[in-house]
């Protein structure tokens, strides 16, 4: 028995030593025990799956404007990590934007790059420098790989008892059963179509960084967000089918962002272009 034990932890420490890595701009350690490609193949069965049960917006102005803004800020991000020789953190990442015919003040962003936004979030982002904050976070989340990140958590958790060896056999392993089932439950996709679990407090604060940072690099108005997030927090939310109930706004996190502000202008190739 403890023979067994011993090999399973050092199985477990065999699999951390593997499969760290470092998380685009913030630089932090994570446990990414699954490849991008892997990942993105789950996105990609989830999202076909939600194109199938929701309905594409009309809106034909706003969904030129979010992929406007979208195809701006993905430029700029692909330019900036192949120019510092980082273009490793762009595996998996097939970016697209949608617009669904939905009242609900909502967005998601799936581990493979593709962007929901609810009609509902309109009320509150219906300029381009909105749609900036929204869409960035997002892609901070993406680009960070949170959605692995978060499987991969729960993989070790789950593992940490008789069947780690089942699970950690091989390290990156690709698509199967477990983790078929490891990406359900890090995103409850499936029996609540559009709706993400809410990321950690860590990840969200980090989706926040990293989103400003990309929207420095497209020229669009960092300075906007803090007011921006007031004005959601502000908004009375009651459905569970809500932004704020999966991106948890507070004023600790407004000021988090307030605070980051003139580190995340650094960003700007020139402040006095920024988009008004
Ligand atoms: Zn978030």
């Amino acid at each position: 028995m403890q023979m067994k034990k011993k090999v399973i932890l050092s199985l477990l420490a065999l699999v951390i030593l593997n499969a760290c890595g470092t998380t685009a701009f913030t630089g932090r350690k994570q446990l990414l025990v699954f490849s991008d490609e892997a990942v993105s193949a789950l996105s990609d069965q989830s999202y076909a799956e939600f194109l199938q049960s929701a309905v594409i917006s009309k809106d034909a102005l706003h969904k030129e404007m979010i992929r406007t803004v979208g195809n701006r800020m993905v430029t700029a991000l692909t330019a900036y990590l192949e120019g510092i020789g980082q273009p490793d953190y762009l595996t998996g990442l097939n970016w697209e934007f949608q617009l669904v015919k939905d009242p609900a003040v909502n967005a998601f962003c799936l581990p493979n790059g593709k962007i929901v936004l609810f009609e509902g979030i309109l009320n509150f982002a219906d300029n381009p420098n909105h749609l900036a904050i929204v869409i960035g976070h997002e892609m901070g989340h993406a680009v960070a790989r949170h959605g692995n990140e978060r499987m991969s958590q729960q993989a070790l958790l789950q593992s940490a008892g008789q069947i780690a060896t089942q699970v950690f056999g091989q390290t990156k392993y690709g698509q199967n059963e477990q983790a078929v089932k490891l990406f359900a439950q890090a995103f409850a996709f499936g029996s609540n179509v559009g709706i993400v679990l809410p990321f950690s407090r860590k990840h969200e604060y980090e989706a926040d960084r990293i989103g400003l940072y990309i929207m420095a690099l497209a020229g669009y108005d960092i300075y906007q967000t803090p007011n921006f997030w007031e004005k959601m927090m502000a908004h009375n939310h009651s459905s569970s089918f809500d932004f704020l109930s999966t991106h948890p706004a507070d004023i600790k996190r407004i000021a988090a962002i307030a605070e980051i502000l003139e580190e995340a202008a650094k960003y700007y190739r020139d402040p006095e272009l920024r988009v008004k």
